[in-house]
């Protein structure tokens, strides 16, 4: 008699609305009535600033002012800004429009008031789906979670993601596979999140060299932010395993670009756990079309144009001493436990931009 993969398992949803489709922006109005916002406060990027004109025609009266300060790493100097700027406003809700840097600033300021958020997804990063905060203080990124984080609402319109490039949208994109592939081997895995993480990343596989090729394709566009939501959910509501770790440590201690910095590292720390995770491989095989699903990540990487080596995207050699101590130092869960030799020759690959191999 065959055995079921199913014997016991928690699922732990997170509760959020979501609004997706082309031209969903258009469902702001509806969304900060039932949210019942009166004072909204609009959150961007600098870069962004001179687009609000649709978004303040939208929100109307509700319109209390912008805030477009939001940086990558989620800077306590700049929350604490914009926490006055929410004072100062009597803001009771915000509207968030942009990538993670963004997002993570509604959520800093959530964290402090509980105002109600709206988050409108620009990128593939997916911290939209998310409970957790990671911020950075004196150059220290620290994470948490809680319930206050996690954004009430989020409208996916493919039309915003339209004008990300074709490179950007590739690493982001790969950053939302790392969601998927690491819930698949979690500790909490579950049936209903191994379902959406093979849903998102063969979405998002097949999507992102057609992205590559035109960025103007919209059912690839799609498929993206289709990806990315399952893999934000994915990440929502599982712990993460030596990817993440990784990408963590060598984002924080080296100032590395994120979405680029899980690019490099997703393929090495994929066959890293190779040996302990024979099922979650052959599950992966059909959706990646491959038998090599590590190698099919790394191969992605180079047809979109991502950079495959760490030494291209800032990292210093003599980091990677420290890198090892560092991901050694801080012991967490695995599928397969960490040997300092091995971690060592993965960084150093990934270092040099060599393909994925056995360590
Ligand atoms: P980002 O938000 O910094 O955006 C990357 C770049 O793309 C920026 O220059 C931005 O201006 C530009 N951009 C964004 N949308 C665009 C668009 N539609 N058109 C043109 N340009 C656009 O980067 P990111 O990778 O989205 O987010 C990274 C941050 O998110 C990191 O701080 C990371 O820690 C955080 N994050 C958090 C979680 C979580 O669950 N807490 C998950 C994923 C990422």
């Amino acid at each position: 008699m065959a055995s079921s993969r199913h014997t016991s398992f928690t699922y732990n949803g997170q509760p959020a609305h979501v609004v997706f489709g082309s031209g969903t922006l258009d469902a702001l109005p509806v969304e900060v009535e039932r949210l019942g916002m009166k004072r909204v406060l609009v959150i961007c990027t600098p870069r962004q600033a001179r687009d609000m004109d649709r978004i303040l025609g939208l929100l109307g009266g509700a319109a209390a002012g912008i805030f477009s300060g939001a940086v990558m790493h989620t800077p306590v100097d700049v929350t604490e800004q914009c926490l006055a700027v929410v004072e100062k406003l009597k803001a009771d809700g915000l509207v968030a429009i942009g990538g993670g840097s963004t997002t993570g600033l509604a959520k800093a300021i959530a964290l402090r008031t509980d105002l109600p958020q709206i988050i409108l997804p620009t990128t593939y990063a997916g911290s939209e789906m998310t409970p957790v905060l990671g911020e950075t203080r004196d150059g220290n990124k620290v994470t948490q979670s809680s319930p206050k984080i996690l954004p009430e609402t989020v409208i996916y319109d493919i039309d915003l993601t339209m004008s990300l490039p074709a490179t950007i949208s590739a690493t982001s994109g790969i950053n939302a596979i790392a969601h998927g592939v690491e819930a698949l081997y979690a500790r909490e895995r579950n049936p209903v999140v191994d379902m959406m993480a093979l849903e998102g990343i063969g979405a998002l596989f097949s999507a992102l060299p057609r992205i590559s090729a035109d960025m103007a394709d919209v059912a690839a566009r799609t498929d993206a932010l289709y990806g990315t939501w399952l893999c934000g959910i994915c990440l929502g509501s599982v712990g993460m395993a030596l990817h993440h770790k990784l990408c963590h440590t060598l984002g924080g201690g080296f100032d590395l670009p994120h979405a680029e910095t899980h690019t490099i590292i997703l393929p090495h720390a994929l066959a890293y756990n190779v040996p302990a995770i024979p099922e979650v491989i052959d599950r992966l095989k059909p959706v990646l079309q491959t038998d090599d699903p590590a190698m099919a990540i790394y191969d992605l990487a180079g047809r979109t144009g991502a950079r495959r080596a760490l030494k291209d995207i800032g990292m210093p050699q003599s980091g990677i001493d420290l890198a090892v101590e560092r991901a050694m130092s801080n012991p967490y869960w695995n599928p397969r436990p960490l040997e300092a030799s091995a971690i060592r020759e993965l960084i150093t690959r990934a270092y040099q931009g060599l393909p994925p191999a056995p360590v």
